[in-house]
């Protein structure tokens, strides 16, 4: 039997028939692998908000909140046939994921992809009054402190230098070069850029959220910045706290990223498998890579669910490091395997739509 026939067999089976797979945490890696198998098995999508958000395009909706009407996009609008969950999952057994409204959802397959932590509100309206208000505190401030020189910073910078280009801008960082997660050669071009648009860029200082009185702000190196207002741009913690007492903890690494085999599955499990930046792959984190970490685990588990063969479970093969930071609406800095390039040409590949219809279309939506 060929695997299309099987799939259209599984297809054809009834809620009762198929097998109960959950899936916890609904960024990119989880609403892809809910949406490919959601006529498959009977999917049940865990995620603490009512929404999956094209997470990149945050930044742009922060200085244009309308953006946000088609980058964050209701579960129930690209999940059509699966259950959601919209509560936070508290532990795992064997058999069930424990839920903080007090219920519990039995699974035969679990799929993990709760790549960072992060508190935004439930629903996309209220998210899109969050990003209204955002930008309002943009609009009334003269000078804006950013404290994170990551890709969050980094890209929040742009965004307000170029749309807002007659505020006074700081970006402060605690390392020796912005976005230590790509090459030098890369960091190197976002400070030039930066810089040519009169952000003025402090390195190798913090900013104790203790020492902000009054619109001051006061540097580990003991100086002080007045601004009228911050927007906090420092890491996430990894979304795995949650699992440190239930029975993946002993497949938690020293960094609390769930360490996976070759096809995606948990190091000493047969049907859990984990996605995204929360596994322990050597490799950038990101949400390309975490797509096809889902397209993976979605064939394997096809594989899996049709009782097929472990011996024809496909194989990851780590990705390259590729990056591309968008600068503004137009220019980009693109870190390639062999070369890195800045200005007009990884614009257009990110910075106009950064993605948004490409990855809308993919989940089966209007671009
Ligand atoms: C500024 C910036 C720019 C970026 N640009 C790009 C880019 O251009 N291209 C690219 O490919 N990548 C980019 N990335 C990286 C990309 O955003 C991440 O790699 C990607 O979002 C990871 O997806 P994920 O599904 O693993 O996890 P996340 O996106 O972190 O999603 C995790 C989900 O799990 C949920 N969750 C967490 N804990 C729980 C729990 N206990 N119970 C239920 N739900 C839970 C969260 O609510 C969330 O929905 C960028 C990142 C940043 C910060």
């Amino acid at each position: 039997m060929c695997l299309r026939s099987s799939v259209k067999g599984l297809q054809m089976l009834g809620a009762e028939d198929k097998k109960r797979l959950v899936v916890v945490g609904g960024g990119i890696g989880g609403a892809f692998v809910a949406h490919s198998l959601q006529f498959v098995a009977d999917v049940v999508l865990i995620d603490q908000k009512e929404y999956f958000e094209i997470s990149w395009a945050g930044l742009r909706s922060m200085v244009e909140p309308s953006f946000a009407e088609r980058s964050v996009i209701n579960h129930t609008d690209y999940l059509p046939n699966a259950r959601i969950v919209s509560s936070a999952a508290m532990s795992i057994t064997d058999n069930e994921v424990f839920v903080s409204d007090g219920s519990s959802v039995p699974y035969d397959y679990l799929v993990v992809a709760t790549g960072h932590e992060e508190t935004v509100p439930k629903s996309k309206t209220e998210r899109l009054s969050q990003y209204q208000a955002e930008c309002e505190k943009i609009k009334a401030a003269n000078t804006i402190l950013i404290i994170g020189g990551g890709p969050t910073g980094v890209e929040l910078a742009a965004e307000i230098a170029v749309d807002f280009p007659e505020k006074n801008l700081k970006l402060i960082h605690r390392g020796s070069r912005l976005m230590e997660f790509v090459g030098f050669k890369a960091s190197q071009k976002a400070l030039n850029w930066l810089t040519s648009k009169k952000v003025e860029v402090i390195l190798q200082q913090s900013i104790s959220m203790q020492s902000i009185s009054e619109g001051v702000y006061r540097t580990s190196g003991g100086e002080t910045i007045a601004a009228d207002c911050h927007f906090m741009c420092t890491g996430k913690p990894i979304g795995s706290q949650w699992l440190k007492e239930t029975v993946l903890t002993n497949s938690l690494d020293i960094h609390g990223r769930l360490m996976v085999d070759k096809h995606m599955r948990v190091r000493g499990f047969k049907n859990v498998f984990a996605v995204g930046d929360i596994t322990d792959l050597q490799e950038i984190k990101q949400g390309y890579l975490a797509e096809r970490h889902a397209h993976i685990t979605s064939k394997n588990l096809k594989v899996l669910l049709m009782g097929g063969n472990e011996r024809k479970l496909a194989t990851y093969k780590l990705g390259s490091p590729l990056a591309i930071v968008s600068l503004g609406r137009k220019e980009g800095v693109a870190q390639l395997p062999f070369t890195t390039i800045s200005g007009c040409i990884p614009g257009l590949i990110k910075s106009g739509d950064l993605f948004v219809g490409k990855t809308r279309k993919e989940l089966g939506l209007a671009p």
